[in-house]
């Protein structure tokens, strides 16, 4: 079996000693984001902020910016520039904006941590270029790995650079993992909450509505990934994030459907004993604990008590009803460009679903053909991955009319 990667108690973290740790937040107007400054405002001793970021919400960004005061902003949405110039300014925040403005700030050496919080393929380049300057990353954005994760990890692994998960599975995993170096891994097991339709058969899911798919029964999340949520498939790339982050092969990783949300993932080693970590989901805790690694921070979030809850229960997914999750399957099994393909055509189709243009099954179709008519590349450079996305998108797109 292969050895893994597991987590070292890093002194690459970016702490100095009492020093602050510096966080460029890619991605401050979302839901990690904000939670993330939410983190930060809580322990101001620890953290600063040196980069926010944001697509288009510039009040938020603005309002963000004059209360944590970073170094520089980017507004990826050009049209929105001089706006926040204009009110940025005078308080000495460089201000960006462009698509190609999030790497050039990715670039700069003024920030110890990026939390990769931008939302789908859109976070892969930055990402790509914090690594590449030394940056460590805490990473919210699993598309990054989806689309290239060979590459992303491979550059990590060459620069020293740590990957730390945010993804809530994925952090439960990593902090598994601790004190476990020299032991390997049998298998890990995903736990899925099930999403707002669990139990439900497609005669049901034909007529669902964004409204109803955006009410996820336990996370408040960014609609991407709710709706991926409720669709299974953010479980098939959370599956393909686990393989790259921790070097696993496809068969040491299992689904299993765990509507309280409260393990959040679980490690099985070779002597069969498992490990699981657990408690109320709350994505400060993985934020935090990804910012603060190695150290736990104490909180007062609220705590999980086991006299009170009724029961934890487990069941295996139906993936015939959320056929998502066996593309996602094939997509982790065979590997090559086809995590990307798929990774692309599902943000089509999600996009697609909330303007109302496909409906929910729609969405698995949509992924299904892009999958089967795009080429298969085995070994992609990172051109070539960019070049898929791209394809992947345009065919997606025309399926759908957009
Ligand atoms: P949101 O949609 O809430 O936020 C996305 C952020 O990215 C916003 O700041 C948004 O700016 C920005 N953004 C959107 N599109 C682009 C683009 N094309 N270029 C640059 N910036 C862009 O998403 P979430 O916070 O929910 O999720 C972020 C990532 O974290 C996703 O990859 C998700 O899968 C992952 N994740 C999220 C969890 C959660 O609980 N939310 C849990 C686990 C993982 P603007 O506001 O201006 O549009
Ligand atoms: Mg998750």
């Amino acid at each position: 079996m292969d050895s893994v990667k597991q987590p070292q108690p890093a002194s690459a973290t970016g702490t100095a000693g009492a020093a602050r740790k510096r966080i460029g937040i890619f991605g401050s107007t979302g839901s990690i984001g904000k939670q993330a400054l939410e983190v930060i405002e809580a322990n101001a001793d620890k953290f600063s902020v040196s980069i926010l970021t944001a697509h288009s919400n510039h009040d938020l960004l603005i309002e963000q910016s004059r209360k944590f005061r970073p170094a520089a902003v980017v507004i990826v949405d050009e049209t929105k520039f001089q706006l926040v110039k204009n009110e940025l300014s005078s308080l000495g925040i460089k201000v960006l904006a462009g698509e190609k403005a999030l790497e050039e700030v990715a670039e700069m050496n003024n920030y110890d941590m990026m939390l990769a919080a931008i939302v789908g393929f859109a976070g892969l380049k930055p990402t790509l270029k914090a690594i590449e300057t030394g940056k460590t990353i805490a990473l919210a954005n699993k598309e990054t790995l989806v689309v290239a994760g060979d590459i992303v990890m491979q550059m990590a692994v060459q620069r020293r650079v740590p990957v730390i998960p945010v993804d809530s599975e994925h952090s439960a995993i990593f902090q598994c993992l601790v004190g476990e170096t020299r032991n390997r891994i049998e298998k890990i097991v995903l736990t899925a909450s099930g999403g707002p339709f669990l139990g439900k058969k497609p005669n049901y899911l034909v007529n669902v509505k964004r409204e109803h798919a955006l009410q996820h029964p336990n996370w408040s999340m960014g609609t991407k990934i709710t709706i991926d949520s409720a669709t299974l498939m953010n479980k098939g790339l959370e599956m393909i994030e686990a393989k790259w982050l921790f070097n696993l092969q496809p068969r040491q990783i299992q689904v299993v459907v765990h509507p309280q949300s409260i393990i959040h993932s679980m490690v099985q080693f070779e002597d069969g004993s498992i490990k699981a970590q657990m408690g109320l989901p709350d994505m400060k805790l993985p934020i935090q604990y990804a910012m603060a690694f190695p150290v736990r921070i104490a909180n007062d979030f609220p705590r999980f008590d086991f006299t009170k809850s009724s029961q934890l229960t487990f069941e295996p997914p139906d993936i015939r009803t959320f056929r998502n999750l066996a593309l996602a399957t094939d997509a982790l099994h065979r590997g090559g460009n086809l995590p990307c393909i798929m990774n692309a055509a599902n943000e089509i189709a999600v996009f697609g679903f909330l303007k109302n243009r496909i409906g929910f099954l729609d969405m698995t179709e949509v992924i299904e053909r892009t999958m089967e008519r795009l080429t298969f590349i085995e070994k992609p450079t990172l051109e070539e991955y960019f070049e898929s996305d791209a394809e992947a998108r345009n065919f997606a797109a025309t399926l759908i009319n957009l």
